[in-house]
């Protein structure tokens, strides 16, 4: 696909995030039609990435939007979501951030502890208003992911444990703003083992029995987002098996009648469709392999330096016999390492290099360190 456009490539200023528009419409047409098959609610997860080109096919597929910041709800907003269509997680929202989405009528506050409770009931008291609520349960459920993106295990960060929802419900006693209407979950990211999802249901199925038997109806049930890609393989697999992602729910997830299923899907939305186009400065000889060094660095892509995560790495513009490379950054960081012994046709100055499917937790993720520019963007 990149190649088809090396023309057009060569001509731009590296390093560079390029999207492919085409691939995200086709991406998110598959989510939408697999998604109504069961009258799934799907809302995407910004803090993958919130370009505003992005966030328009979003909306023009219909989905909501998942914030974990005030600004991403601004964001959101101004991209022309509506805030009924707007959730807002996250372990620490400001009170400036919660006061700007009570102001917005958002859809709901995912709430994720019981003071996080009591300072949205007074700060919507305060406006006069009631604040729509689910709470995010930590279901302990292992992800089998990279320990960074697992979130729902009782030693995270996020989330109400089990053993506390019975002291909840009788705090919610005391909170006249606050309206609970459901319950959400988000137990990780770049889950590729769909067993994991399965034994989510089975979890939300048993909190679904606890509160029945309580005599709490929940509208609404948010079972996150955290569906994987294939960072090995993009080429076989540019979109996710979204027909098996959302099947499973519906087979193993009890529904209750005139109950909504929501999802907050992010990475499996866009990252197949972005990636980081760098150029080769130099080659460096090591004792074992060489480095090739180029001009995006982790300032750029942080994720091999933050989980350890692997992509794929390709010369667009070499054909020669195969060598090995440690494909590095300039940033003064040892950890500035796309991947050590990478095997790409022999890499000289000048070259093009392509590291994919870094259209999720790319350029969100980009900094400044080193006084870095920020890198330019393109959409074929
Ligand atoms: C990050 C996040 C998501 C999206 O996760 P993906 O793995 O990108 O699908 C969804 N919900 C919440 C609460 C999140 O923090």
């Amino acid at each position: 696909m990149l190649k088809q456009h090396l023309q057009e490539l060569q001509q731009q200023a590296t390093p560079f995030y390029v999207y492919s528009l085409e691939l995200l419409r086709q991406t998110l047409q598959l989510a939408k039609t697999e998604a109504a098959k069961y009258n799934y609610h799907v809302h995407y997860a910004l803090k993958a990435n919130a370009n505003a080109p992005i966030l328009a096919e979003m909306l023009q597929a219909g989905f909501g939007a998942d914030c974990v910041s005030g600004n991403e709800v601004k964001r959101a907003i101004e991209g022309g979501f509506k805030p009924e269509h707007v959730v807002f997680a996250g372990v620490g929202k400001s009170d400036a951030e919660i006061n700007y989405a009570l102001d917005q009528d958002i859809f709901c506050f995912n709430c994720e502890s019981k003071h996080e409770l009591e300072i949205l009931n007074e700060l919507a008291t305060a406006k006069g208003k009631t604040a729509r609520i689910a709470l995010r349960i930590n279901p302990n459920v292992n992800a089998n992911t990279h320990k960074y993106i697992t979130t729902g295990l009782e030693e995270n960060k996020f989330g109400i444990n089990a053993w506390e929802l019975e002291s909840v419900l009788e705090l919610l006693q005391t909170l006249p703003a606050i309206e609970l209407i459901g319950i959400h979950f988000h137990i990780g990211s770049q889950i590729t083992d769909l067993s994991v999802f399965k034994n989510l249901c089975t979890r939300v199925n048993e909190f679904q029995e606890w509160f029945l038997s309580r005599n709490i109806t929940l509208p609404h049930i948010n079972v996150g987002g955290g569906l994987g890609v294939d960072y090995y393989n993009p080429d076989d697999n540019l979109i996710p098996d979204f027909e098996a992602y959302f099947g499973l729910f519906n087979q193993f997830l009890e529904v209750r009648p005139g109950q909504q299923v929501h999802f907050e899907l992010g990475r499996s939305l866009v990252a197949q469709c972005g990636t980081l186009i760098s150029k080769v400065l130099y080659i460096k000889k090591g004792i074992t392999t060489n480095f090739a060094i180029l001009d995006a660095g982790m300032t750029e892509l942080i994720r091999p330096a933050l989980y350890q995560s692997y992509h794929q790495i390709e010369n667009l513009t070499s054909e020669k016999p195969e060598e090995k490379y440690d494909v590095v950054g300039p940033i003064c960081e040892s950890s500035d390492c796309f991947r050590k012994a990478v095997i790409l046709p022999e890499t000289n100055r000048g070259d093009l290099v392509a590291i994919r499917t870094a259209g999720a937790y790319g350029e969100v993720m980009a900094s400044g360190y080193n006084l870095r520019e920020k890198a330019n963007v393109i959409y074929l």
